[in-house]
């Protein structure tokens, strides 16, 4: 079905050619059309609408799973029943485990930046963002994590910034910005 699109590849592998940001191409009226006739018949997505993802991830780290389900109720995110369950009974606890190892691991810098508030301040004031949302399904693994400082924390969930595993780098409008430390992240093919 993908193949029969008109948007076209270069890539010799069907599994490359549709990776990363680079990969985004506009679909045709054609192409709507195999798609809406593929997608008769389909469950209906649970996840169709999204919870602020900033507000989630917030609650998630700082591990509250009253305030998570309450933001969850409140934001009407459409979520199936069981990944909110997840959300607030599984998620706070091992993102929270999860953020102490990133830490660790670099010392408290800023993935991007580099910035240093740990030898500079003694404080750990970087934060931990998941790049895949788990407002949209994201895990809470620690591959799914960097640390970033707040402004450039803001920043990524403000311009909704894609993170591609490829160059391990988020686009934003008009540059990218590759992460400075990413040794603890998958590198796709
Ligand atoms: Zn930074
Ligand atoms: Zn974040």
């Amino acid at each position: 079905m993908i193949r029969s699109l008109s948007c076209r590849t270069e890539a010799k592998l069907l599994a490359h050619a549709f990776q990363g940001y680079a990969a985004v191409r506009p679909l045709t009226l054609e192409d709507h059309a195999i798609l809406s006739a593929a997608a008769v018949g389909l469950p209906l997505e649970a996840r169709a609408r999204l919870a602020a993802e900033d507000k989630l991830e917030a609650e998630i780290l700082l591990g509250n799973p009253e305030r998570i389900e309450k933001l969850i109720r409140e934001e009407d995110a459409g979520m199936a029943r069981e990944r909110i369950e997840y959300l607030y009974r599984t998620a706070p606890a091992r993102s929270r485990k999860n953020l102490e190892a990133l830490q660790e691991m670099y010392e408290g810098h800023c993935h991007l930046c580099g910035w240093e508030p740990v030898r500079l301040y003694e404080q750990a004031l970087c934060q931990g963002h998941h790049l895949h949302w788990v407002s949209r399904g994201g895990e809470d693994g620690i591959e799914n994590m960097v640390l970033l400082c707040p402004s450039h924390h803001v920043a990524v969930h403000r311009c909704n910034a894609p993170f591609d595993y490829g160059e391990l780098a988020f686009f934003f409008a008009n540059h990218r910005e590759p992460l400075q430390y990413n040794a603890h992240l998958p590198r796709s093919a």
